[in-house]
């Protein structure tokens, strides 16, 4: 039996395109080999690397003078990545909303004066801070912030507004879920593994003009301008997740792009939400102009409650629950692959859990 799955990534897939994978694991479109035996310089695999960049450009409506990065190491690497190849100045300012974005902070210190210009710390990362352009220091390279906090289930539902600066965004939890103007940001990167594609594959999409601006210490391989210049095939690229994400983007597109994705996972989250709000039994702490539409953290009355919905919901076809163990409770990650009737089976769990165990 297939379970819903609610984990925070790597998460659900949808299930037409992993019988499609399944298809050609064996024997990709005739030619006698798998998808996991062909070299990454071969026709096949070639087109498939081409189309799935396209379809991220088209998809996202990525503007001519960005270009398109396909690498590995995760979003944590881009963490290091970002400040290598943009610090020429040698100032940034970050937005501090949770631990990821935490940890890009803490890791680009290393390379330059980088201070945090807004946190949300001071309430246990349960707000976005509102953003204005005064807030950061004149003279810097840019401003970094972590548009979708997993963790926290916080995002940015408004564009955050920084003036003139150069606006560098994680949107590893978010990407492709929501429309966004792309022109708006000098570069977005995210590790693809929750809504596009197995672990494996790191997008960046970043301006022309900040390519090529390295530090000397930048190593090669984080350099963007190394994959740049090579249509991100400097070395070998994860190529079994650029086919997978290649495969859920042709099916984004088939079932209408990312608007009509966007407004599905609305439906999807407002069903939650609205349950959550409408009960005394369970709470989300989060601030409501602050909240994520991919990752839902709640909690019952305790812990002890918290832990019985963990083993009755998973026994119940409904895997993934449990919170972050920075936050505790539970938490429902909503990706662009889980369904409306998804998130309606955990609400009718949620429903029924309280019925039992109401106080
Ligand atoms: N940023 C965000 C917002 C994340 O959710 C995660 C992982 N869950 C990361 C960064 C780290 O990504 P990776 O594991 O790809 O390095």
């Amino acid at each position: 039996m297939r379970v819903y799955n609610f984990a925070a990534g790597p998460s659900t897939m949808p299930l037409e395109v992993m019988e499609e994978a399944q298809r050609d694991f064996l024997d990709y479109n005739n030619t006698g080999m798998g998808i996991c035996e062909m070299s990454h310089r071969s026709k096949p695999f070639d087109a498939i690397h081409n189309e799935c960049i396209s379809l991220i450009r088209e998809m996202l409506n990525v503007p001519d003078n960005y270009s398109i990065l396909l690498v590995q190491g995760g979003a944590s690497t881009q963490f290091e990545a970002v400040p290598l190849n943009l610090l020429v100045k040698g100032r940034a300012d970050y937005v501090v909303t949770g631990k990821f974005a935490k940890d890009a902070f803490n890791r680009a210190k290393k390379y330059g004066d980088v201070v945090a210009a807004a946190s949300s710390e001071d309430k246990k990362f349960t707000y976005i801070p509102k953003v204005t352009p005064d807030m950061f220091r004149d003279d810097i390279d840019y401003v970094h912030v972590c548009y979708n906090n997993t963790i926290f289930g916080t995002h940015y539902n408004t564009l955050p507004d920084v003036g003139d600066k150069v606006l560098v965004a994680d949107m590893s939890s978010c990407i492709m879920s929501e429309e966004i103007d792309v022109s708006k940001f000098g570069v977005i990167y995210a590790g693809a593994q929750k809504n596009l594609a197995p672990a494996g594959l790191t997008i960046v999409i970043v301006r022309n003009d900040l390519i090529g601006n390295h530090k000397d210490i930048c190593p090669t391989m984080l350099a963007w301008k190394t994959q740049a210049d090579k249509n991100s095939l400097f070395n070998t690229p994860p190529c079994f997740s650029i086919y997978m994400c290649c495969l859920v983007l042709r099916y984004l597109k088939k079932t209408g792009g990312i608007k009509a994705k966007a407004e599905v996972n609305r439906q999807k989250a407002k069903l939650l939400y609205d349950y959550i709000d409408s009960s005394d039994f369970y709470t989300n702490k989060v601030e409501k102009d602050s909240r994520s539409l991919m990752n839902v953290p709640f909690f019952t009355p305790n812990e002890e409650l918290d832990a019985l919905f963990v083993k009755e919901s998973a026994a119940a076809g409904l895997s993934g629950l449990k919170g972050h163990r920075e936050v505790g409770g539970l938490r429902a990650s909503i990706y662009n692959a889980m369904t409306l009737e998804g998130v309606q089976a955990l609400v009718d769990f949620m429903k029924k859990f309280a019925a039992e165990h109401a106080q």
